[in-house]
């Protein structure tokens, strides 16, 4: 059984721990840099990615968790876990650090105020069949680096062809909520790629 860690200091903790068990991994709820030691991946969860990384600071957690993903730690970020992934932010607040990793430029909030949340099928690699996304005032991937493989896009309406899920390496992220909602699909590929590595 992989044993997957939660970052669980703000946010869908629950949410991701109960989909995982659901997918027979062993999850642990990572508030401290000792919880961090033998995982063999990590979600970061949706929520609110100012208060996340701030608590990660005052917990200690911020260096520790950039030497992991540097290390080679399976990550899946979702929603607020993106922006937290991401090298570069834009509409984010002044000066908000990420863990980084990801070489991708995230836009806050991308999604913008008049469609705070909105739920639309798509199609993801790795998943077979369509996957009903759940964006709940999401971010999206504006600019992905050439190493960054686009897994999904939006593909209809406004935000049409937006980048809402990538991968590079052993990190995956997405701006829906694959926790939201009951699939466990998306949590599968990633533990996929967690036994890949
Ligand atoms: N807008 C939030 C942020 O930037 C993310 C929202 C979410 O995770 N549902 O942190």
């Amino acid at each position: 059984r992989p044993r997957i860690g939660v970052l669980a200091l703000q946010g869908d903790v629950r949410e991701h721990c109960a989909t995982l068990t659901r997918c027979g991994a062993d999850v642990v709820g990572v508030r401290r840099e000792h919880e961090l030691v033998a995982l063999d991946g990590l979600v970061l969860p949706g929520g609110e990615s100012t208060a996340i990384v701030n608590l990660a600071r005052i917990f200690g957690l911020l260096e520790p968790l950039r030497t992991a993903v540097v290390s080679g730690l399976p990550v899946l970020g979702t929603c607020a876990g993106m922006v937290l992934l991401a090298d570069r932010l834009v509409d984010a607040m002044e000066g908000q650090q990420t863990v980084g990793g990801l070489d991708v430029t995230v836009r806050r909030n991308g999604f913008g105020r008049q469609v705070d949340s909105f739920e639309q099928d798509l199609e993801m690699a790795g998943v077979e069949g369509p996957v009903h996304a759940v964006f709940i005032r999401a971010p999206w991937v504006e600019e992905a680096g050439a190493d960054v493989e686009v897994l999904a896009r939006v593909p209809d309406g406004a935000a049409s062809g937006r980048i809402v899920a990538v991968r590079q390496g052993a990190l995956m992220a997405t701006s829906f909520h694959p926790e939201v909602g009951g699939d466990p699909r998306v949590h599968r590929s990633f533990l996929d790629l967690v036994h890949g590595t």
